[in-house]
Parts: structure tokens; sequence; C-alpha cells
């Protein structure tokens, strides 16, 4: 913010932050200028009194083929072509003219592109003032009779300002008045008629709140930053008395030598970090109608330097800056206070924006040239700062903002760094040729909107006890009317007691005695002089009984500003315990935000361990589920297994149930067959003892019989004739080569000396069975010794085929016995007889069982299943899963 004088105002130095956080959007206001002539295309409609819509004109719209459509933009409020100046002025400057007369800084811009109207808001047309002189009629009407004399506030130049004493101002008056003869003094000139009716509206507005007990000077400053380089328009040039530089009637001089070029400043920043032109002219004014004439000047001084250095005046930026000083009264409520750092200074800068466009318009109405990057830097720094400010501001971010990168912004920075009330009215001219300029500059204003400056805190002045300016004025009238009360001497000018008495003082009468004899001029003179004693004595009265009086008033006065101080004091006490009493409950919010940000943080800590803890139970669940599931598929795999055994369980019993059948039906036939023999033999035996009777009618037939009992024998010599079943599957085939032999001679057996040895052809023989043998022949047969009933050897040649068996192992069928038997000659016939049919059933059994034992034979072979060891080869090595 500026408060210029705020570097010599240590009192109330303003910090470099704002204390108070809270924060206003710039105020963005609208203006629609009416259209030039009616049949000019229009691209903007007022919608409602915040918000515009932009339509693109037709041809744009044919051009592009649809991409531009109607957009509508809101803001702060919209000024459509009705609005006069003084609505516009109520709305958008008043608040800013208040402000200023508050101790507040304000800003206050028009931006828009050439034609748009920002000159005619910001300054007005004859008959139609604008903001600015309308803001400086309302800072006079405000302030009028509270000004200070011209020259007690004095600017220095570092941006400050000073109280100069009663002489050094009248000294500087009597100075000014002698060395401005004829101008320079408004006050003394008859005001421009060109403007003499922009600065007097009708409506007059005054500001609410003015500190009667302060006293108030303006100063008025006018700039032009054109190029980024400042110029000074109030600046004295010398004058050369010979060759002026312009003509009483203010216009410039053809001759382009007598002109003399402005010097540009610079910009500093004060100890307060604001930011001022340095040696700036300020000039002091004292009503409207002088400001307004320094304004003027300005703006000639504006006009013929851009004449003359052929410069365009919509590429420059104008600034007019009031500043309002103010001060407290002292005691007596006369002067000003002696004592500067009681200053305040505050101001209201007014700034009219070049044209916003990017095309440079020429002079020459209504031909536009384009000149494609002839932007104007000053307006693109200032959009780039409003950027990175919203940016700043809304992204929590810390960007530099390029103030410096061009005047005007750097001018401005403390208005958005520091405090302030900014606003800009945003200027539209509706026409179409205008549209897309348009549209670019309501883009601007949106975002600018959006853009945040800190709200200037109250100031208020405080001096001494409110009221001084008033109860001087009280006291004056007071002590007048007691006077007349007691027909004493009011004041000077009055005619009053002492007046009278004055007047009635007889004339002395004339002195010169005629001669001795004149007896009248001496006692004449005496009466006289006798007469004015007399009044003397009663003047002397009333001035002693005037004097009596005063002194009891100002006593009266004394015990009542004593009563009132005590009163303050009083005041103040209380005042004391309030702030005590504030400072404690200050104390206990911060105790309690302080525990409310700790409850924060465990709760916070809370919340986290419980994130924890479920996601703990989410994955607990689902390994608890993948588990479970794992479960319930083996589960299913057990049942499937069960149904297989089972399945397999019912396989076997079934196939043993017909093994076991297969098996009774072969002791089933073996017995038929062995009861048939017995039944032969009987028959042959009943023929034999028969034989004595019928012994001529049959005698082949026994021997018949008897040849056919062996016949048949040796045609089936085994005990069980039928043999038994075979799978031809695992039959070895017969058709590859002659039958092999496995010749079984168990070490055991004892050589007999027989003649007839079985011979057999292709054989392997083994004194054990093994594996190797068997699975490379197909016959088997097993030479097994034996003692028969009538105590003779018996030899056994027990035959059988070799199978392959599904588990890959071999397995022997026996399907042949032969029996071989020596006997002795004598026994021979009968014993021959009784071991060829054959002994009883019984020991054949145990003989087989015996001899199933001795070949270790593996019928059959399966993994798992319950066949006892014996059925199994010994040294099997190979064992498969079924
Ligand atoms: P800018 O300063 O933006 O280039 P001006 O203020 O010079 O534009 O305006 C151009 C012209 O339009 C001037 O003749 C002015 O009188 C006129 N004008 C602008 N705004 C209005 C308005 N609201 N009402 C009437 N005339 C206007
Ligand atoms: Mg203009």
């Amino acid at each position: 913010m500026f408060r210029q004088a705020k570097g010599k105002t240590p009192r109330r130095p303003p910090p470099k932050k704002p204390s108070n956080n809270q924060k206003d959007p710039v105020g963005v206001y609208c203006r629609v200028r009416p259209l030039g002539a009616e049949d000019v295309e229009c691209c903007i409609e007022v919608i409602s009194n915040t918000t515009i819509q932009l339509h693109a004109p037709d041809g744009l719209k044919a051009n592009r083929n649809g991409e531009f459509k109607e957009t509508q933009y809101s803001f702060k409020k919209v000024f459509g072509i009705k609005t006069t100046q003084g609505e516009l002025f109520e709305d958008v400057a008043k608040p800013l003219v208040e402000d200023i007369i508050h101790c507040k800084n304000g800003l206050l811009f028009t931006y828009g592109v050439t034609g748009s109207g920002k000159t005619y808001t910001m300054t007005g047309s004859p008959g139609q003032g604008g903001l600015l002189p309308r803001s400086l009629d309302m800072i006079f009407n405000s302030i009028g009779p509270y000004q200070a004399k011209r020259y007690v506030f004095k600017p220095d130049d570092k941006n400050g300002m000073e109280v100069q004493n009663q002489v050094d101002a009248l000294l500087d008056r009597q100075k000014r008045d002698s060395q401005t003869t004829v101008p320079k003094t408004p006050t003394t000139r008859r005001i421009d008629p060109e403007f003499a009716d922009m600065i007097s509206p009708v409506e007059a507005c005054k500001a609410d709140g003015v500190d009667e007990d302060s006293s108030y000077s303006v100063f008025v400053s006018y700039i032009e930053i054109y190029n980024n380089y400042i110029y000074d328009l109030l600046e004295e040039t010398p004058i050369d008395p010979i060759k002026p530089k312009w003509n009483g009637a203010g216009t410039p001089l053809r001759n382009n030598t007598e002109f003399i070029p402005p010097q540009s400043k610079i910009l500093r920043e004060d100890q307060n970090h604001n930011m001022y032109v340095a040696g700036c002219t300020e000039v002091e004014v004292k009503s409207t109608e002088e400001a307004f004439e320094v304004f003027w000047r300005g703006q000639k001084k504006r006009r013929i330097a851009n004449t003359q250095l052929n410069r365009e005046s919509s590429r420059s930026h104008s600034v007019f800056i009031i500043k309002l000083a103010q001060a407290p009264l002292d005691a007596d409520g006369d002067n000003v206070l002696q004592d500067k750092n009681q200053v305040n200074v505050s101001q209201l800068c007014l700034v009219d924006l070049a044209g916003s466009e990017r095309t440079s318009r020429t002079r020459a109405e209504g031909s536009r040239l384009r000149e494609a990057g002839n932007i104007n830097q000053s307006l693109m720094t200032l959009r780039t700062c409003i950027e990175v400010l919203r940016e700043n501001q809304m992204c929590g971010t810390n960007k530099m903002v390029p103030y410096r990168d061009s005047k005007v912004t750097h001018l401005f920075k403390n208005y958005f760094d520091g405090e302030g009330k900014v606003r800009m009215v945003v200027c539209v001219n509706p026409k179409a040729d205008d549209y897309e300029e348009t549209l670019l500059v309501m883009r601007f204003a949106e975002m600018t909107q959006e853009v945040e400056v800190a709200r200037p805190i109250d100031r208020p002045i405080c001096g001494f006890a409110a009221g001084r300016r008033q109860r001087n004025q009280a006291f004056k009238e007071e002590l007048t009317r007691r006077l007349e009360e007691r027909g004493g001497p009011v004041d000077g000018e009055s005619p009053t007691v002492l007046n009278q008495l004055l007047q009635s003082f007889p004339p002395l009468p004339p002195c010169e005695i005629s001669g001795p004899n004149d007896d009248v001029t001496l006692p004449r003179l005496i009466e006289a002089l006798e007469k004015r004693h007399k009044i003397r004595h009663m003047m002397i009265e009333e001035y002693n009984k005037t004097a009596k009086m005063l002194k009891s008033v100002l006593q009266e006065q004394d015990s009542n500003l004593l009563s009132k101080e005590n009163f303050i004091q009083e005041q103040r006490g209380k005042l004391g315990e309030k702030e005590k009493m504030i400072q404690n409950q200050k104390n206990e919010i911060d105790r309690l935000e302080k525990k409310s940000r700790m409850l924060e943080y465990k709760i916070d800590i809370l919340q986290k361990t419980t994130n924890i803890y479920e996601e703990d139970k989410r994955s607990l669940q689902q390994e608890l589920e993948s588990r479970e599931h794992r479960l319930q598929r083996e589960m299913s795999e057990k049942r499937r297994m069960e149904t297989r055994m089972q399945g397999i369980v019912t396989d076997s019993k079934l196939k043993w149930e017909k093994e076991c059948e297969r098996r009774v039906n072969a002791k089933q036939l073996e017995m038929q067959n062995k009861l048939w023999v017995k039944d032969e033999k009987l028959k042959q035996l009943k023929a034999i003892v028969t034989e004595g009777k019928t012994e001529n009618r049959q005698p082949q037939r026994p021997s018949r019989e008897k040849d056919k009992v062996p016949a048949k024998r040796s045609a089936s010599p085994s005990p069980v004739p039928t043999g038994p079943p075979v799978r031809p599957l695992h039959r070895r085939s017969h058709s590859a080569g002659g039958e092999r032999w496995v010749d079984h001679k168990p070490t055991t057996n004892v050589d007999l000396d027989t003649v007839l040895q079985p011979n057999i052809p292709n054989a392997i023989t083994v004194n054990a069975p093994n594996e190797k043998a068997l699975s490379k022949c197909d016959k088997y047969v097993l030479t097994h010794q034996e003692v028969a009933s009538d105590g003779e050897i018996q030899t056994k040649l027990i035959k059988g085929e070799v199978f392959k068996t599904r588990g890959g192992g071999q397995a022997v069928q026996f399907t042949d016995i032969e029996t071989l038997k020596q006997e002795n000659p004598v026994a021979a016939s009968r014993k021959r007889r009784s071991s060829e049919t054959g002994p009883d059933g019984e020991p054949m059994e145990g003989d087989w069982t015996d001899v199933e034992t001795r070949c270790s034979v593996a019928l059959e072979m399966r993994a798992g299943s319950n066949l006892g060891p014996g059925y199994q080869h010994h040294g099997y090595p190979k064992r498969r899963k079924p």
C-alpha cells in the first residue's frame, strides 16, 4: 500500500504484510458503451446487471465454421449503454473516495481496447464528468471546511510528508504570491469553459465520518507512461522568455525545435517498500476547480508531447494520483499538530490504461493496420502478473510475480503485495469489429476477478480528545454570550460596550488660548479631561470586571476539563481491564486451539492404525478363503478317490468271485472225473468178479477196457482233464518259433539211474525258477520227486504255460502232470495199477499244494492286491502301478 508518510510516522507503522487476513477480490466492473452508428453490427448483449453475452459476428462464424459460440461473462456489475457517469461513480469510485478519506489507499483503472470508452469513463466529456472529476469533487466536498492552509503540509522528496510551522507556511505563501504574478493560481484564473462543465456535477457527494479534528490537504500528480518511460506531466519546464514553447492559448507552436521533450523519471522505493516516482511534481490543490485545472494542464502537455513526438496516444498509460494528507489539530484546535509522525497520507490512483488491442490502430479512422507482435508490453506484463498472482493464491504456490518487468506493474506492486482496494472498469465497445479483441479483454477481466487483495485495515486518527475544533468554537461562543449578558465587550467587530464607550469619548476642545483673558478654553479643556478621566475609570472597572468574569469562566472550564480528564482516566482503566480480559480469552482460545490440534493429531494416528488393522483383517480373510478353497478341493479329491477305490474293490471282488467259481467248477469236474474213473474201476472189478460166470462170453473185454482206460489216461493224463482256463490275451505267441521250455530241476532231486530220461530240446535248465528264464520261455516244467505210498520214489513232470502278467511279471499256469515211476517186478502189476488208477485225491491235493509252494508260482500279480507272498516271484524287480 501507499502510505508515503508512514516512513515518517512511526506512531502507526503499518506492517509490511497486513496483519488482517481479510482479502477482497479485485472488483471488476464492465461498462458497455453505445454503438457509434446504428447500422453497425453488435456483438454484445447485456443479459443481467452482472452478466453479458458475446455473440460471434456473422462473418467470423461463417469463416471459422462454428468455432465461436456464444459466451457469457460475469462481473461484479455490468453497466449498460444507458448508465450515466453519476451512476457509475456511485458504484465504482465513491467507495474508493470514502476509503482515501479514512486513510486507505485505492487503485482504479480502466481497461479495454481503444475507443471502448476508457477515457470517457475516467475523464468524461463536457457536461458528463467522469470518475476523476467526480472523485475530486467528492473529496473537496467532504474535507472542504477542514483543509489546512497552503504549505502547512509539505511533501519531502522521499515520498513522505512534513508539517511546516505557521510562519514558514506563511513565508512560502507570500513567496508564491509574489512569483505568480498572473497565471498558476487557478483560484485567480478564470476556469477554462472546456472543462467547467465537467467539474460541476449536480449530484454533489460527500463522505461521512470526516475527522473534524484533523486538518487535510490534497496533492495531485499526473504522470504518463509511454514505451515504459515515465513522464511527469506537471513538471514546470524552464521557460525561455524569448522563445515561448506554446502560445497563450495552450496551442503548441508548429516548430519542433522549440519543443523541449520531457525527461523521463525513475521509480524508487521508499523505506516502507512503497513505489513512487522520484522527483515527481506534487501540486497542492485547494478546490475541485484548481485540481481539475492542474489535471487539464497535464492533459494539454500530454497532447502536445504526443503531437510533437508523433506518438500514438492510445499506447500510453496516464496515472492521476490524488494524495490526501491529514494530521490532527493541536490541543487548541487551531493549527495542525507540529509533529510529522502524526501525518497520515493516503492516495487514490486513477489510471487510464493504454488500448489493450494487439493490433495498432492508425490515426486514420477505420483503417486498421495489423502489426503482429506490436503488443503493449506493459499490458502483457500486467496480464502475466495477474496470472501469476492468481496461480499463487489459488494453488498456494510462491512464484515470483514479475512486477518489475514494466513500470505500470512496478508502480502498483504494493497494491497487490500489500493492501488496498483495487477496482477495474472493463470498457467494451459492442461493435462486431472489436469482437476478437473484446474476447481477450473479457478473459483477462475474468481472470483478474479471481485475484484477491488484502483489505486495508481501519486506522482511525487518534490525536487528542476528540472534538477540539468544535470545543474551541463552543468556548468562543459561550464567552461572547456571557460578555453580552454582562454588557461587556464581546469581540472587536460587533458594536460592544467598549466601542460605545470609545465612541462616546469626548473629543478634546481646541487648546489654543486666544489671550490672557481667555477663560473659556482652559475650563473647557479641564472639563473634557475630567470627563475622559471618568471614562477611563469606568473602562478600568469594566476591564477588571471582564477579567474577573473570564477568570471564573476559565476556572469553570478548568474544573470541567478536570472532571472530563477524570472521566477519561476512569474509562482508560476500564479499557485496560477489558483488554486484560480479551488477552485472557485469547490465551484460552490459544490453549483450546492447541488442544484441538493435539486431538486432531491423535485422531490422525488412530485413523492410520485402524487402516493398518483393516488391511491386516482383509489379508487374513483372503488367506482364510483361499485355504477353505483348498480344503474343499482336497475333500472332493478324496471323495473321488474313495469312489474310485470302491470301484476297484468291487471290480477285484467280482473277479475273484469269478475265479473262485471257475476253480470250484474245475474241482467239481476233476472230482466227477475221479468219480467216473472209480466207477469205471468198479465196473471193471465187477466184470472181473463176474468173469467166472461169463468167462467165455466175453474174454477180450476186460483187456479192451484195460487198454481203453490207459489210452484214455494217456490222452488225458491230467487230473483236471478240462485244463485250467487260459487267457488267450496273455498267451505267448507260438508262431514266433518253436516252444522253449524252462526246465526246473531242484537240487534236492535224487539221480535214480533211470533209462528213460525226459529230453526237452531247446530248454533252459534252472534249479530255482527265475524271472529271466521265465521271460524267455513260454513253457515250464518242474521235475518233482516224492515217495509214493508203496515206498518207491515217484518222479512227476509238472508242466505249465508261462504267461505275462498284467503287472509286467511272469506267471505259470499248470496244465499237465506226467508221472514217471519205477517199480519192483514182483508187485509190479498190482502196484502199477494202483499207482496208475491213482490213489485217493487227498494226498494229491497235498502234493499240489507242496509243489505250488516250491515253484513259487506267481499266478497273478497286482500291486496293492491281497495275494499272499507265496504267489509272487521272489526277487521280482519291477513293480508297476496298475
Ligand atoms: P478510449 O479511451 O477507450 O480509447 P474513448 O473514451 O476515447 O475511448 O471513447 C471513444 C469515443 O466514444 C469518445 O468519443 C467517447 O465520447 C465515446 N464514448 C465512449 N463511451 C461512451 C459512453 N458510455 N457513452 C457515450 N459516449 C461514449
Ligand atoms: Mg483513451
